[in-house]
């Protein structure tokens, strides 16, 4: 893209808006959390709708491929560029505002996760999805992923809140859903969430609160078996017990978290569950727990004891990170009857491989992170690796679940698509693509393991 193109887009800007074309010190806009990444031409910072459009116009008149962005925090290379591409960032569009009447937040898309919970909580109301990036993630990346959360067993996901979306088409046209909107015809508000910005780029969105609810009793448990934490969960849930939070770490991931963040609770566990709990319910799930053969539990409801518990679960993703070369973090999730075999196989693949693989995650939704980690990061590690994580997803298939539990398909699991998808729903997946990306500019190459037009 030539300079001359440059300035002549940045006089259709707003004169907030920033051009940056020297990466040096924005080199984190060529990647997002995987080990993906890629050169753009340009990073624009946009402050209004008009800024898009106008990204969005000049991206279609000069065939520029566009990559919509929020923090960056994404697990499967949805806000990695494509060589040569604009990366548009929405960070900067941060507007919030409450109807409190009718408990509903709007929330321009850059506004950060946990700002949208504290300040709904100054209302006395709830906003519930809270992914472990939450003091991270943006509400735009959260919608654009359907993220889930540590309390999503219990209050659903990002998709159970949203009410309605405002986005810009690849026409720089605005598009309005669901509570902007009439309610009648199909239903574009659920086809955008978890569209991975590929469709469409959300502006703004409506969000449902709950009046908050009462806190809970949190429970840490550990196990000298993987098998009889994993087994423990499966009851729990088969029982039809609900608590608000249920999160699974094996001995590995414990840890880690323990290398990070000294807790002597987590010395040499093979699993631990953290629960946090109804009250009501705590008598039953520690019968659960103490049936399974738990060798500890610790039921606490003292907040600031509580929050020491919770770091555990918060800080895994970064203590993870910390302990390895290089990290490849998979998001499986099976049906919960199925969550004990799905952690009986990863414990076998750890035991039988030279890697290090270990796994932790909102285990009440069947969801089981499995990370692989590497610790010289050549290429022969990284496709010993590849071969590991196509394992796991085959056997995530077999077991009836799904290749993402949460973070999406993007760039690291397009090529396993068709483990889930047969070919005939893959082709209208491409057409309701083309209808809204004719020109195939918005982050093309995500998803799909081949994206032709058709
Ligand atoms: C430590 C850590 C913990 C995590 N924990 C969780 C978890 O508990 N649950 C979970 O679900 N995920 C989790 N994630 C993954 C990640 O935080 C989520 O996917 C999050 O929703 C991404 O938000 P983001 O703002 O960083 O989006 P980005 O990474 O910037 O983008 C993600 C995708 O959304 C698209 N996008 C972003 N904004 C828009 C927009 N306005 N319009 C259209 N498309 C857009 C991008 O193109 C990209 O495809 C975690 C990640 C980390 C690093």
């Amino acid at each position: 893209m030539t300079s001359t193109l440059l300035i002549q887009l940045s006089e259709q800007l707003s004169s907030q808006a920033e051009i940056i074309t020297d990466f040096t010190e924005y080199e984190n806009y060529c990647h997002d959390a995987t080990i993906e990444t890629g050169q753009p031409s340009a990073l624009i910072f946009a402050y209004d709708e008009d800024d898009i459009c106008q990204v969005v116009n000049f991206c279609i008149a000069h065939k520029i491929t566009l990559v919509p962005r929020g923090a960056g925090t994404g697990l499967s290379g949805g806000a990695v560029p494509q060589d040569g591409a604009i990366v548009l960032s929405l960070e900067k569009m941060t507007a919030l505002r409450f109807d409190e009447r009718q408990k509903v937040a709007f929330a321009q898309t850059g506004v950060i996760t946990k700002t949208i919970l504290n300040e709904a909580k100054k209302l006395n109301l709830f906003y519930p999805p809270d992914p472990a990036s939450y003091d991270e993630s943006t509400i735009g990346g959260n919608v654009a992923e359907n993220a889930g959360g540590l309390k999503c067993v219990k209050y659903g996901v990002t998709k159970d809140y949203v009410l309605g979306i405002k986005a810009i088409t690849m026409n720089g046209e605005i598009i309005k859903t669901g509570l902007y909107n009439h309610k009648a015809g199909f239903d574009f508000t659920e086809l955008f969430i978890g569209s991975e910005g590929t469709l469409v780029i959300i502006t703004e969105i409506a969000l449902k609160l709950i009046d908050i609810p009462e806190t809970g009793e949190t429970i840490l448990t550990a196990f000298d078996k993987p098998k009889d934490a994993a087994q423990t969960v499966a009851d729990i849930r088969m029982q039809g017990i609900t608590p608000i939070v249920l999160e699974f770490l094996d001995g590995d991931a414990a840890a880690c978290s323990n290398s990070y963040e000294r807790n002597d609770a987590l010395d040499n566990v093979a699993a631990i569950l953290l629960i946090e709990s109804e009250s009501t319910d705590s008598e039953a799930i520690e019968s659960i727990c103490r049936k399974n053969n738990c060798s500890y539990l610790n039921r606490e409801d003292d907040p600031i004891k509580v929050e020491t518990l919770w770091k555990v679960r918060r800080n895994l993703s970064k203590a993870v990170k910390e302990m390895s070369i290089v990290r490849i973090s998979e998001d499986v999730a099976v049906p919960i009857s199925k969550f004990p075999l799905l952690v009986e196989f990863v414990a076998d693949m750890n035991k039988n491989s030279n890697l290090r693989i270990n796994s932790f995650g909102h285990a009440g939704d069947g969801n089981l992170h499995v990370n692989f980690m590497g610790q010289t990061g050549s290429d022969n590690e990284i496709k010993q690796i590849e071969i590991e994580i196509k394992t796991l997803l085959q056997k995530a298939i077999e077991l009836g679940g799904t290749l993402s539990g949460e973070h999406g398909i993007g760039l690291a699991k397009k090529r396993f698509l068709s483990m889930e998808f047969d070919d005939n729903c893959l082709d209208y997946m491409k057409r309701v693509k083309c209808t809204f990306d004719d020109s195939a500019l918005l982050n093309p190459n995500k998803i799909f393991p081949k994206y032709t037009r058709i």
